[in-house]
């Protein structure tokens, strides 16, 4: 028997049959590479060898159903959980095994799942604790600016205790928090996770707004509509592997996505 706990499959799910290749080619060298990534939780084997790629000025995006290991495969990336097998490169250089604050200075981002600020501190002091391994005070100066102007409410409210923000402003403080690394990459989980659909609007128009700015970002997201609107191309992941791979226009079309994922 294998070392893998044989885990659940989660409902939607999509026809095996209909795996396909890799994503379309992309020119150039990618900014992030994983290789045949395997993670484990003791003996749950959570991702089962993801290979995925993000191009300098994508948004690409990870869809999946609940458990299907979203959140893992962030949590690898930005070196909060390492895999046991497989490789994880930045800019061409291998991070697989580079602890988390580490890749903090190398340019990865990560707004997590459930945004994890820090309530007893302001919203300025969470935006501060984004940038404190930076002595770039001129820039740092520009992006609390760049933060600002993005999210007008975080400004309206620097001095409130982040505790008491609404769902939708800890949401807009955990990813300002990120931006404040300066990152090449920004890692964001469920972003739109629990917010009225009024909101849900507004953080992906900042989205992509970021985007346009220059940040490239990786988008887990379970709202697949919105997610395949902003994103360029889309992973599926299913059970801890990715079973589809594809522009976003193109999965939008698909079929079986549209039943496991968009409501028909
Ligand atoms: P969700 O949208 O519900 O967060 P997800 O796609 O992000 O789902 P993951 O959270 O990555 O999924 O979980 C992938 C698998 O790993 C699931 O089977 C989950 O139960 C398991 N898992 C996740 N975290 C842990 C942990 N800390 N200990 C044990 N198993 C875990």
């Amino acid at each position: 028997m294998s070392e893998a706990a044989a885990l659940p499959a989660p409902e939607p799910a999509l026809d095996p049959a209909l795996t396909v290749g890799p994503a379309p080619a992309t020119a150039g060298r990618p900014l992030l590479r994983l290789s045949d990534v395997h993670v484990y939780y003791g003996h749950i084997h959570a991702l089962q060898g993801i290979s995925l790629e993000v191009h300098p000025g994508e948004i690409v995006t990870l869809l999946g159903a609940n458990g299907a290991g979203k959140t893992t495969t962030l949590k690898a990336i930005s070196g909060l959980h390492h895999p046991r097998q497989g490789s994880i490169e930045l800019d061409g250089q291998e991070i697989t095994r580079v602890p988390a604050h580490a890749l903090v200075r190398r340019g990865i981002g990560h707004a997590p799942e459930g945004r994890r600020i820090f309530g007893r501190m302001t919203v300025l002091e969470n935006l501060q604790m984004g940038a404190y391994t930076r002595s770039d005070r001129a820039a740092v100066d520009a992006d609390y600016e760049r933060v600002f102007t993005l999210f007008p409410r975080l400004q309206e409210r620097r001095s409130q205790l982040a505790g008491s923000l609404s769902g939708g402003e800890q949401q807009m403080l955990a990813i300002g928090r990120a931006l404040m690394t300066q990152p090449k990459l920004l890692l964001l989980d469920e972003p739109s996770m629990g917010l009225a659909p009024i909101l849900v609007e507004q953080i992906f128009q900042i989205i992509h707004d970021i985007n346009r700015q220059g940040t490239t970002i990786l988008l887990v997201e379970q709202n697949a509509l919105m997610a395949l609107g902003v994103a360029r191309r889309g992973y599926i992941l299913q059970t801890g592997q990715i079973v589809l791979a594809d522009e976003s226009a193109a999965l939008a079309q698909n079929d079986e996505v549209r039943k496991a994922y968009l409501g028909g």
